[in-house]
């Protein structure tokens, strides 16, 4: 059972998930080539888990029904286990200060049947897949009642969070806007042009450009919070997923890959966090997907301040990840 706290007196919010904290913990490292009977992810081992909200199969989505599982699937997606939020939160009873019931949805989407499976080693088809996936079920969440964000992420590595080593990302559907969301778009309210838009028109073909295709640029950013961190844009205003045609998706897909080859190939099994930002409804948004590697843990300073201190300029990582490129 979950309740959504609000701050004592700011537009901001916390989740007070206590079932959160029985969930198994991962190796320490997402070791290449290593199998584990025990993992629940891998395919075989569907009946270890609730039955999928969508199973993606040879070009076809199904659903499990019942007991009944579909097996030999490419890409599944299940409620997770240890919700951080649920559909049938119960009400609260006269919480001490401000709160919501913790009502929402966290999904698992498992990207690949095989447990040694790597992102950046996924075919073209694969990620253009995967990226149809994450627009569904975006898309799917985003219209159920009361749902006012939906969060699409990856952790990959323990240090970034990930509790199962099997490939996967993640969705929780909340009923409140992030208050880390709303303080951007109240900034480009206030703006005359997209700031994203224009950040493109600056970076592109600059020096902290890592890579461009005929939709999208990646950039390490001017003001990058932590080691390699890279962000991909679409070079098109778009505010949200559902906007995104097939070459769009495609395009994303071989971008995305790109990024994180090209840091594995830095740092070789570096643990990573990767978010999109998007809204549904605010159109004056433009959707990006950052990438947040984990080199240090968020310290005393960065909490006091939100100012994170970082030891590799962004013009310095891009040299890096593109040296034998
Ligand atoms: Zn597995
Ligand atoms: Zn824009």
């Amino acid at each position: 059972m979950s309740e959504i706290r609000k701050h004592y007196f700011l537009d901001e919010h916390c989740i007070i998930a206590t079932g959160r904290a029985k969930r198994p913990s991962a190796p320490e490292a997402c070791s290449a080539g290593k199998n584990s009977s025990s993992c629940v992810f891998c395919r075989g081992q569907e009946d270890k888990t609730p039955p999928a909200t969508a199973v993606y199969k040879g070009g076809h989505v199904l659903r499990d029904t019942g007991d009944q599982r579909v097996t030999g699937w490419d890409v599944r997606c299940i409620p997770n286990m240890y919700p951080a939020l649920s559909p049938d939160a119960p009400e609260l009873v006269k919480p001490e200060f401000e709160a919501l019931q913790g009502y929402g949805f966290h999904e698992v989407i498992i990207e690949h049947p095989a447990h040694d499976s790597r992102l950046h080693l996924f075919s073209d088809e694969g990620m253009l897949l995967l990226m149809q996936v994450y627009r569904d079920r975006v898309m799917h969440y985003g219209t159920q009642e009361g749902i006012k964000y939906v969060s699409l992420f990856k952790n990959w590595g323990k240090k970034a969070g990930a509790s199962i080593e099997h490939t996967h990302s993640q969705l929780i559907a909340l009923p409140v806007m992030p208050a880390y969301v709303q303080r951007e778009l109240d900034a480009i309210k206030s703006l005359e042009k997209c700031p994203y838009c224009d950040m493109i028109g600056k970076e592109k073909n600059g020096r902290r450009q890592v890579y461009s295709n005929g939709h999208f640029i990646v950039i390490a950013p001017y003001c990058s919070g932590v080691p390699y961190e890279l962000w991909v844009i679409p070079l098109k205003h778009v505010h949200h997923l559902s906007g995104f045609t097939r070459e769009m998706l495609s395009s994303l897909g071989d971008c995305l890959r790109f990024a994180i080859s090209r840091l594995d190939a830095t740092i070789p099994g570096l643990a990573y966090n990767y978010m999109f930002f998007q809204t549904e409804d605010y159109r004056d948004y433009h959707l990006n997907l950052r990438i947040q590697p984990v080199t240090s843990v968020a310290a005393g300073f960065e909490r006091g301040t939100g100012i994170y201190i970082n030891t590799m300029p962004p013009e310095i990582a891009v040299e890096h990840l593109l040296e034998k490129a």
